[in-house]
């Protein structure tokens, strides 16, 4: 967990963030990092009394929750609008929230209702949260807009065909809306994890996060780090702060190097190193 940051060293000040999924997991602790910064953050999410208790916590002076279903438009707005309202702005929009379906390795076992429904959540509630942090960032000329893809962002096989797909067209909707709202100083980019010991992750695969994090860590391309939800945090600071003012329609991988290494032809492996 980020540790609590001096005035000088607040990127954040004066900022305003909203936040889908922001009630657990990476979209917690990235509102515990930015409020920390000294931005106020706004927590939108279905889990009513996580997000709460997530506002508890942080702290209710710099920050707030809203419910909102990522799928349901209307929601959406509220959340967009209810944050201008309160704050006067919209300065960092992170679409967080996600979903992942039951593995099921035939595709022919994949149902369309389940497909659909990770779509609908992981890319229809991008959408949208891109679609309404714009209609306020266009007028004022300035914005970063943040969303969580995957590593299933590039690479197949990394969990199930719906979540693959979604992530993957994420980063085409980040580099779509880069190229439009780049016009109005407005930043695109997206953030792509490896496996984060989360109730998403640890529930997809039915073992404990002390299970997850060996598992990854047996898998890494790096080793001696585990990776946590504050290393995401961290990465999108970088990328809602002025430090990432030139970057948009980036995809940052946050993986060790996981996905631009295949094991199979890895020739720099020490014999002596275990
Ligand atoms: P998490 O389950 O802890 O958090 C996801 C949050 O999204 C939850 O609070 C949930 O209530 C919320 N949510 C789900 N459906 C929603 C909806 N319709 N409307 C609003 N909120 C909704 O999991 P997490 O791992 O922190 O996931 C955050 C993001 O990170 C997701 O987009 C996920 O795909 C992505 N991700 C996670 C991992 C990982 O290993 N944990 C790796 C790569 C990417």
């Amino acid at each position: 967990m980020a540790t609590i940051c001096s005035a000088a060293a607040r990127r954040l000040e004066g900022k305003v963030a909203l936040i889908t999924g922001g009630a657990s997991g990476i979209g917690e602790c990235t509102a515990r990092v930015l409020a920390q910064h000294g931005a106020k953050v706004v927590i939108a999410d279905i889990q009513d009394e996580l997000g709460q208790s997530a506002v508890h916590s942080i702290g209710p002076s710099n920050s707030s929750y809203v419910h909102c279903d990522v799928t349901n438009e209307s929601h959406i707005k509220n959340a967009v609008n209810q944050t201008v309202s309160t704050h006067g702005t919209l300065d960092i929009m992170f679409n967080n929230a996600g979903i992942v379906d039951d593995f099921k390795p035939r595709i022919m076992d994949n149902e369309k209702a389940d497909f659909e429904r990770v779509l609908s959540v992981n890319l229809t509630g991008v959408f949208l949260g891109i679609k309404h942090a714009a209609r306020v960032m266009v007028p004022v000329r300035s914005g970063s807009i943040i969303s969580t893809a995957s590593v299933a962002s590039r690479v197949g096989a990394a969990s199930t065909h719906a979540y693959c797909c979604s992530k993957h067209a994420v980063v085409g909707l980040t580099k779509s809306a880069a190229a439009e709202l780049g016009q109005f100083g407005i930043r695109v980019n997206c953030l792509s994890p490896y496996a984060v010991g989360t109730p998403l992750a640890t529930s997809y695969l039915g073992i404990s996060k002390e299970e997850l994090e060996i598992q990854s860590n047996l898998n890494a391309n790096l080793k001696g780090v585990t990776l946590k939800a504050a290393d995401i945090a961290n990465a999108a600071l970088y990328l809602a702060s002025d430090e990432a003012r030139y970057v948009s329609g980036q995809n940052l991988f946050i993986d060790g190097g996981f996905t631009v290494v295949n094991p199979i032809f890895n020739l720099f492996q020490y014999p002596d190193n275990p």
